[in-house]
């Protein structure tokens, strides 16, 4: 089975708008993924695999949700919690083994493999967090997209953007979001703030130049890292993100 993904490295998925490749890809494809949850602005991956008549499977799916909008939606980002990222393997390794019952063991194997090698991350990602003072954990970043860590890790959120970086409902930039970002970098004494590999690091580079701190580096956020990079798979983006706060932060 071959894996092909609409998104290049560095692309955003709120935003991103459906090129007619895309189409063509997902008509040759057996099954189709998205994070669901709104990630994909609009639905264009559900929409592109309905278009095409093919079957699609919502990675979160049964992950557990933190509410967002009042409660009326589900934040998007649960991969940044290495326990949903188990229900992410088990939702996908369901849909390939329904679709090719014959190697069913198959995938059973190596996603067990998979769910061990997470578990081995959360600890050792726990660890290295367990080492930041707790009143130093506070992470700046330019949108909401580590809610999850920030539950799972003991940290406090910050971002002048909230969940989506598109307009839909309770996303976007907001003066009074910038504003509050600046007064919780001051109020805890942050060091360093990060930008995001799927965001245009501008706007963080203006608030940490107006709080007087520094950019502590880049972390994967919606997008993983081209081929070749640290966070050209999930478990390195991770380590790689947590090497980067914790090196920031400590
Ligand atoms: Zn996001």
């Amino acid at each position: 089975m071959e894996v092909r993904s609409i998104l290049a490295a560095g692309q955003d998925p709120h935003v991103y708008e459906i090129k007619p490749n895309d189409a063509a890809l997902v008509s040759r494809s057996a099954l189709c993924f998205d994070n669901g949850w709104h990630l994909e602005g609009a639905n264009w991956m559900r929409k592109l695999a309905e278009n095409a008549n093919k079957p699609i499977t919502s990675c979160t799916t049964g992950a557990t949700p933190l509410e967002i909008n009042n409660g009326a939606a589900h934040d998007p980002h649960a991969w940044f919690s290495p326990a949903n990222a188990a229900v992410y393997v088990r939702n996908i390794r369901d849909a390939v083994s329904q679709y090719d019952p014959t190697h069913r063991d198959d995938y059973h194997a190596r996603a067990q493999l998979y769910l061990d090698e997470l578990r081995t991350l959360d600890g050792w990602i726990r660890k290295q967090m367990n080492a930041i003072p707790v009143e130093k954990r506070i992470l700046v970043t330019s949108h909401d997209a580590f809610n999850y860590f920030c539950r799972e890790y003991h940290f406090t959120a910050a971002t002048p953007v909230g969940w989506s970086t598109g307009s839909e409902v309770g996303g976007g930039v907001t003066p009074e979001r910038r504003r509050e970002t600046v007064k919780s970098i001051r109020s805890f004494g942050v060091r360093s703030i990060f930008v995001e590999t799927s965001v245009s690091p501008v706007m963080i580079r203006q608030i940490a130049d107006e709080a007087g701190v520094v950019v502590g580096g880049t972390l994967y956020s919606d997008s993983m890292g081209p081929p070749g990079s640290a966070g050209e798979t999930y478990i390195g983006m991770m380590r790689e993100n947590v090497l980067t706060i914790a090196a920031g932060l400590k």
